[in-house]
């Protein structure tokens, strides 16, 4: 018989999502404007301790927004970790501006502190943190330095929903911050985004570049001053993620307690690392990531992860260096420098079933399989 499939992610939909959804569309407010939209801007910033959320169609387009709010356009440059996902790399390309790349640290697998200072030049207008798998970064230090250069920080929360730098959350600690709601994420709603910010001229701005720049006061005479944006987003889908908010801390400890069964399975096996939780963090294992030491462990990724596909247990390897995506060497040639964490990560990275749904059995069952394999 074939095992039984565990997919690395999937959405998890428990709780008042049909209701809010139904009585949405009853209501006929569909589009981008309605109670459910100004209750769910409300609600997830105020959850990260911040004053404004603005809803967008996607993460993607909520970093574009947030770097257009922070006034990046073409000859700027913005520092941007090497291993992230895409989308942070195609926002600052959206935007005419120069990716300027920062190795990872190799523990919390985020942009790493010490190598953000010698990137920091005269055109540098942001540095994009990216709290990866949902360990925060190293704030107190990304913003030191942020600050005596002169450079403002726009946080991507996308994999940190409910994650806390020294207890305060992730989205709420720098000056902008950008937020993915797609089907995978720690809240969903099916596809989305929101920038959340305390500065009430970024605000502005983001709402402003949102909606076409449709003029901000006076009669819509249809006199545009900007080449705006359509990043709207629906009250239907605001429905969705009001129920989710309400659910987000019961998801954030699902998914921790997964972590700390992986972890207290999965310890001691040799040529396979952890993720790291700092004492100052709270890690909310967006996905939880493992790599394969193919010297000690005895077997590659690809191999790992072929034998768990075996058994019906998906996994995904990890990103691949952004510095080597085609888009940025089209624009900009090789980049020259090294970065060995980031080349060791996109090698031996991958990452197991970590869906707020799952059941201790099936991380029992994922683990068992590991130990399994790397002993075979
Ligand atoms: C998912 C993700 C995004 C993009 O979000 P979309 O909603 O898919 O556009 C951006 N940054 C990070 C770090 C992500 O994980």
């Amino acid at each position: 018989m074939k095992p039984e499939r565990i997919p690395v992610c999937e959405p998890h939909l428990a709780g008042n999502e049909e209701r809010y959804v139904l009585d949405a569309l009853r209501s006929g407010w569909i589009s981008s404007s309605g109670r459910y939209l100004e209750d769910f801007e409300k609600g997830f910033a105020a959850y990260c301790g911040a004053g404004q959320g603005i809803a967008t169609s996607s993460g993607t387009t909520a970093l574009h927004l947030a770097l257009v709010a922070l006034g990046v356009g073409p000859g700027d440059e913005v520092v941007i970790p090497d291993f992230t996902m895409a989308a942070v790399l195609f926002a600052v390309l959206y935007c005419g501006a120069k990716p300027v790349f920062v190795d990872a640290e190799p523990d919390t697998w985020n942009i790493d502190p010490a190598g953000i200072e010698a990137k920091i030049g005269p055109k540098t207008k942001a540095l994009v943190a990216v709290h990866t798998y949902g360990h925060p970064c190293d704030m107190d230090a990304i913003l030191e330095i942020a600050r005596r250069r002169g450079v403002r920080v726009l946080e991507d929360a996308a994999e940190a929903h409910g994650a806390r730098f020294k207890g305060r959350r992730c989205g709420g600690l720098a000056d902008i911050a950008a937020f993915s709601f797609y089907a995978n994420k720690i809240v969903t709603t099916g596809e989305g985004g929101m920038v959340v910010t305390s500065d009430a001229a970024l605000a502005e701005r983001a709402r402003y570049f949102r909606n076409l720049c449709f003029p901000r006061e006076g009669p819509r005479d249809y006199a545009h001053g900007d080449l705006g944006f359509n990043y709207r987003f629906t009250n239907l889908q605001a429905a969705i993620g009001l129920a989710q908010l309400e659910g987000i801390e019961a998801a954030v400890e699902a998914r921790r307690a997964h972590a700390r069964l992986y972890n207290a399975r999965l310890s001691g096996l040799p040529g396979l690392r952890l993720p790291a939780e700092k004492p100052w963090a709270k890690n909310v294992y967006w996905m939880y990531g493992v790599c394969v030491e193919e010297a000690r462990a005895g077997l590659t990724r690809e191999e790992l992860s072929a034998r768990l596909l075996a058994e019906g247990i998906e996994t995904r390897p990890f990103f691949k260096p952004m510095r080597l995506q085609r888009p940025y060497v089209e624009r900009f040639g090789a980049q020259a420098g090294s970065y060995p964490v980031c080349d060791r990560l996109a090698r031996e990275g991958l990452y197991l079933p970590s869906g707020t749904g799952l059941r201790e059995s099936d991380v029992e069952r994922v683990c068992a399989a590991v130990r399994a394999s790397l002993k075979a």
